[in-house]
């Protein structure tokens, strides 16, 4: 597995991590088998959320890594409505009883929300200085919502943007990553195979998915997440509820497209044109 700098964190994550969400609806037992298997190849980033089955699959993570959170880079995010400054604070204290945790390697924001952005950075610096935290970061923020983030907390607070990003949707190219880059923030690509929406194998882009995977010895959905990480900043999280499927997502960080595929996929998944805002799932 592939490893790499964290943001400016001083972590190293694995370039593919593990997602939850939904997971509460899957087969709890391989749900749980998939995260451990997904830990033994090395995919040490799990993303998880309060929202998530409210709660459910926070505790189905918990049982995932209780005999192994030292090998976890364990993230979870607070949901708009509750971060307040107080909300906060109480939303990572519920997430982390959940967890059988005592502490989150980076805690996020889920999308911004009514509540000032100034109160939320103050609660997420507080628990970062209680030790609750390690890190924080944001989710679902365009460029401009990075940049007002950036003015309230100063440069080199934000760990990671997580936001949408899969081979049909690619609008975080235009500007979001450029500004995570240039920021030293972490971009975590979420819903990687379109959150179910995949590229049919009938289709033209599938058809040249198919024949990229043949040439490795790959999988159409391993060559699709190969693609998503090419730039040094970025980290992909899907979601396996099925051991196979997370095996197969931790060897795609192995899999080096060359320079003529990487051109081949961006013409049969064209990023389209600059529009405002961030995409949402
Ligand atoms: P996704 O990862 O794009 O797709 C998940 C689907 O792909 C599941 O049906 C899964 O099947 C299947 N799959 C996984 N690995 C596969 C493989 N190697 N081959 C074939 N199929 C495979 O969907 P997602 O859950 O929307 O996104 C991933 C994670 O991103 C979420 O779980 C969550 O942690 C995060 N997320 C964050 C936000 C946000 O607002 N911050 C929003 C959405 C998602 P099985 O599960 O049956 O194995």
């Amino acid at each position: 597995m592939k490893h790499r700098a964290f943001g400016l964190t001083n972590k190293q994550v694995s370039i593919i991590g593990q997602g939850t969400w939904n997971m509460e609806k899957d087969d709890r037992r391989a749900a749980i088998e998939a995260l451990r298997r997904g830990l033994d190849a090395g995919m040490n980033h799990i993303d998880t959320a309060e929202m998530y089955g409210d709660g459910e699959v926070e505790e189905l993570v918990g049982e995932a890594i209780a005999d192994r959170r030292g090998e976890v880079f364990l993230v979870s995010k607070v949901l708009p409505q509750n971060a307040s400054r107080r909300g906060t604070v109480q939303a990572c204290e519920r997430s982390l009883r959940r967890l059988r945790t005592d502490y989150f390697d980076c805690y996020l924001l889920h999308w911004p929300g009514r509540h000032p952005l100034r109160d939320t950075i103050a609660a997420l610096e507080e628990l970062r200085e209680m030790g609750k935290i390690r890190a924080w970061g944001l989710s679902n923020f365009d460029e401009e919502e990075l940049a007002d983030a950036i003015r309230i907390a100063g440069e080199g607070k934000i760990a990671c943007n997580q936001v949408l990003y899969h081979l049909k949707e690619r609008a975080i190219e235009h500007a979001v990553i450029p500004f995570c880059d240039e920021h030293g923030i972490a971009v975590v690509a979420y819903s990687p195979f379109g959150s179910g929406d995949f590229p049919s194998p009938r289709s033209a882009g599938g058809r040249i998915l198919a024949e990229i995977a043949k040439a490795h010895n790959a999988t159409p959905y391993q060559i699709a997440l190969a693609f998503l990480v090419r730039d040094p900043n970025l980290f992909a999280i899907p979601k396996a509820a099925h051991p196979e499927h997370a095996l197969d997502n931790a060897a795609a960080a192995e899999i080096e497209l060359s320079e003529d595929e990487i051109r081949r996929i961006d013409e049969a998944f064209p990023r389209g044109r600059r529009r405002g805002g961030v995409p949402t799932i």
